[in-house]
This record gives structure tokens, sequence and C-alpha cells, in this order.
């Protein structure tokens, strides 16, 4: 792959087009039809569609599930939500977490405030982990779903989906989960952990922006959100951005073939705190419960947006753990639910690391540090 300059350290925001993706991009001059075509052009690209749609199950071990093809996860998460909620009597109770994305936590939030859904949002505890106990006392037999995402964006922390699904069904709620960050970072076997429906996004696994997926257990659930074509069993209309789906099997495919071979990223992380000491981890990770390649840190002295752009001009790009406007700073929700001293939380960044990134990255990563300690002060 093309190497990134300055310095990447974002791929939890976006991931590069890795080499195959790119080769089969290119293959798609040679290729055209509408997939809807009973003609050779429209059946050709019919057959690409099925086959990176059978790819994609098999690369998540989710054979059972039918896949649908959308513009994003933001529209995938939507629309699972709206199905639900379409045709449904009463007054449901729905369960998230208190870390969800946006494109969960707002149409949520939404629905909550319109009165059309009892919404009760687990929080979770300094490790950034639901705590199990907290979240089956509030499943009751009014329970239709459960909403939560299996590896958090910010803080890259991983939850107890197969407890989450055992508490889910002892009520008989569904179970759907936004795993954007999961596919492609972590092996999963969907048929067995007995989820019933999966938000998916092609642009964090090395293919191109514009392309999501919705994987369900039963396509009797999901009701269309658009009015329009016959496309997709009447489901979601719109011509199928097949190209979208083959590079997203590409990209997940890469995924998969690389990740026995990635960095420890959180050894260096370690390693960067004991170097620095006005660097500190915001979370006790641990083995198994935070994504390999997401580093959420605190610097000293700096509150994130300008720990970020500095590192931005020294030649490393990462994400702010907050925004700030006119001069306040305005925690993020995730960071927030971690119940951080405002000193730490203040003072977010993260780091997140892709396939390309390499062990000279970061040796460059943290002589840049370097230059972070004038004006530092330790954390205590
Ligand atoms: N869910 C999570 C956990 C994400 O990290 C993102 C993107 O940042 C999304 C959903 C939204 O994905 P998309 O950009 O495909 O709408």
């Amino acid at each position: 792959m093309a190497k990134l300059s300055p310095i990447y350290a974002d791929y939890n925001s976006t991931t590069p087009l890795c080499d195959s993706v790119v080769e089969a991009f290119l293959n798609w001059q040679r290729i055209t039809g509408n997939m809807s075509s009973a003609h050779y052009f429209g059946q050709q690209v019919h057959g690409i569609y099925d086959d990176a749609c059978d790819v994609i199950k098999e690369l998540l071990g989710a054979r059972s599930f039918d896949l649908f093809s959308c513009g994003s996860a933001t529209e995938a998460n939507y629309w699972w939500l709206y199905s639900l909620l379409n045709d449904v009597k009463g007054v449901p109770r729905i369960i998230s977490t208190v870390i969800e994305h946006p494109c969960v936590m707002e149409p949520l939030l939404y629905y909550a405030e319109q009165g059309r859904i009892d919404l009760q949002l687990c929080p979770v505890g300094p490790d950034g982990v639901i705590d199990m106990d907290v979240f089956k006392s509030l499943l009751n037999e009014s329970t239709l779903m459960v909403s939560v995402m299996y590896a958090n964006n910010e803080i890259g922390t991983i939850q107890p989906m197969a407890d989450v699904v055992q508490a889910a069904k002892s009520v008989g709620a569904l179970v759907h989960s936004d795993m954007v960050q999961a596919a492609g970072k972590l092996r999963l076997d969907l048929d067995n952990l007995g989820v019933d429906a999966v938000s998916l996004s092609a642009h964090k696994c090395y293919a191109p922006t514009g392309c999501g997926g919705l994987m369900v257990r039963d396509k009797s659930w999901l009701r269309p959100l658009f009015l329009g074509g016959s496309q997709q069993q009447k489901l979601r209309a719109g011509t199928v951005n097949v190209m979208g789906m083959d590079l997203f099997s590409k990209g997940l495919t890469y995924c998969y073939d690389q990740l026995s071979h990635h960095l420890d990223i959180h050894a260096w992380g370690r390693e960067l705190c004991q170097r620095f000491k006005f660097v500190s981890p915001i979370i006790q990770i641990k083995p198994g419960q935070v994504l390999w390649n997401t580093l959420p840190l605190a610097i000293s002295n700096y509150i994130s947006h300008d720990a970020m752009m500095r590192l931005d001009m020294l030649g490393v790009a990462v994400a702010t753990g907050s925004a700030c406007s006119t001069g306040a700073v305005d925690i993020s929700p995730v960071i927030s639910a971690l119940n951080l001293s405002n000193e730490l939380s203040e003072r977010v960044v993260r780091l997140s690391f892709g396939y390309p990134t390499t062990s000279d990255d970061l040796i460059k990563i943290s002589d840049l540090f370097v230059s972070l300690e004038t004006n530092s002060v330790n954390f205590s």
C-alpha cells in the first residue's frame, strides 16, 4: 500500500484503500450493468454482488443472515430501528448503552422524546465496559430490543456480547449490534453469537465510503425506509451499489488476512506512557477488552484539540475525545461516561492504527512526543 505521509493514526475514523481494493476498483472499468437487468451485463453484475455478499457473510461467520446493502452504517442503524418501530403497538422498552455512536444514540433519543419508546441506557464502568448486573436489571418483559455496540470507536472497548445476547434472549428481546469497529479487527462468529441484526461500514475496512450493510437473521423484521424501486426484495429501494459491496468484500478479506500480523499497539502505548510521564492511559486495558488498534490517551497541559493540532503540525494525525467551541471544551459523551477527572477527560486524544502501520511509524510517533514535553506537567 502507498505510504501515508504525514503518519496516519486515525484509522477508526476511516481507512485508506488497500491494494486489493484498488485493483478491484480498476477492474470496474471493464464492468457495467444494473443488477436488476436480465441481460448479460446485469447478470454479470448480479453474480459479483452475490459473491461479495457470500464473502462478507463467510468472513463474519454469518451464513444464516440476510445481508442488505445500503449507503452507510448510519443508514443501517437507522433502518433497523425504523423497521422495528414501524408497526409496533404500545411503548416498548429498548435498552442500549451510554457509549453508542451518535447514529444509534440520536435516533434512540429522538424516538424516546416522541414517547415512542421507553429508552434505558446502560452505563459503563471506568473500564468502558457495561456492567452486566445493571444491564440485566434493565431487562423486562416489555423489552423489544437491545442495541449494544460490539466495539467502541473512541475508546476501543469491547462489550461482552455473548452475555448480552444470553440475557436479552431470556426475556425474548431482539439483539442489534453496531459492529462497524469490530468487523475486520476481531474474529467474529455471528451465527453462533445469536445476535439478530448487525450494522457494518465498508470504509472502516479499507474500502470506499458510501457503502454500508445491514445483516438480519430474519428479513421479515425489515420495512423499507424509502419508497421507490423494488430492489433488494422491496426492502431497500435504489440501484444496488454493487461496486461498493465488491470492494467491501475485498477490504474485509484484506483485514482478516492481516489480522494475525498486527503490531502490539497496547505494548507500545504502555512504553509511551512510561517514557513520557505527561502521557497517561485513560482506561485500564485488560486483555481482550479493547480493540488491538485503539489507544485513547490523555496528554497533560494540552486540551484535546490543542494536542491534536500540535501533533498534526508535528506530522501525525490523531483524533480528539472532545470538541472545542469558543474556548469551551465539549467532552464527548463516551469520554464523559467514563467518569474521569476533568484533568484527564479534557485532554483525551485517540490514536487508532491500521494494518499498514509499521513499527517505524510507532518509533517516529514516540520521538515526536518529545516536542510535546515542553511545558508539560507530569500526571501524578
Ligand atoms: N458506528 C460506529 C461505531 C462508527 O465508528 C461509525 C463511523 O465512525 C459509524 C457507526 C457510522 O458509519 P458510517 O460512516 O458508515 O455511517
